[in-house]
């Protein structure tokens, strides 16, 4: 093994490790949850070294990378799903391509959605985003509005509500994000008792690296973990200079 395969795979059996302590703690399954990968600005290199290791999916913020390292292999035999924030006019470069699109938040990205998977003739598993914390500057819809954007995306025929997903606020105090978990399962719990047709409450996407613990506590089905796995990541501008 390279010195990068031994350290992803330390990391990867050391989420492994908290995440299956949680689960135990909260008296769920082992195995209950998936761990998602969440390899924004990681090479294609980076990515595929990692995807022998126990990783469930990978996740990807931006089309671009997704675009590029799905050309690239990148991902092995893993699937990936869309966890960043998606534009409309984007849409076309991530349906059919992404098992599951976790960044759902308006009418009008499920249309584009919709037109997109109608033209391949797939039907596109999402989440719907959450914005928990009301934050203004945060995308996501509103936890009173999530009922209404699932029983309308539940109309359209290429599109499929799986569950939720939730960014909680960057809290100081440690503790403040479990209580948004918490909400969030509540409003999972609400929505899969509704019995909505054609709406699936299955994954509830929720915890990054700060957090996962307590999101799985609370009721996560799935975590997305970037920085426990690959270390800090560093973004490069346009000019290529590492910031
Ligand atoms: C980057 C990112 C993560 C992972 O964050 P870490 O703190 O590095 O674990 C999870 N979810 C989303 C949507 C992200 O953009």
């Amino acid at each position: 093994m390279t010195e990068l395969e031994k350290a992803l795979a330390q990391h990867v059996a050391q989420v492994r490790e908290t995440m299956q302590a949680a689960l135990r703690a909260a008296g769920r399954k082992e195995g209950d949850v998936l761990l998602c990968a969440a390899c924004k600005t990681q090479d294609a290199q980076t990515v595929l070294a990692s995807a022998q290791f126990d990783i469930d999916l990978f996740g990807e913020n931006r089309v671009q990378e997704l675009t590029e390292k799905l050309a690239a292999g990148a991902y092995g035999t893993k699937p990936v799903h869309m966890i960043g924030h998606l534009q409309t006019n984007k849409v076309k470069y991530v349906v059919g391509h992404a098992a599951l699109i976790h960044s759902v938040d308006s009418a009008r990205l499920v249309d584009a959605i919709e037109k997109e998977a109608g033209k391949l003739g797939v039907v596109q598993d999402i989440l719907l985003e959450v914005n928990i914390g009301a934050e203004a500057s945060k995308s996501g819809v509103a936890p009173a509005e999530v009922r209404a954007l699932a029983e309308y995306a539940a109309t359209k025929p290429h599109v499929f509500v799986r569950g939720l997903m939730a960014i909680p606020p960057t809290e100081t105090e440690p503790g403040q994000a479990r209580r948004y978990f918490a909400q969030m399962k509540t409003l999972f719990d609400k929505l899969a008792d509704a019995h909505i047709q054609r709406v699936s409450m299955d994954v509830l996407s929720m915890g990054m690296s700060g957090d996962f613990e307590s999101a799985i506590l609370e009721g996560a089905t799935l975590v997305r973990v970037g920085t426990a796995i690959y270390g800090q990541r560093h973004y490069a501008t346009l000019s290529g200079t590492i910031i």
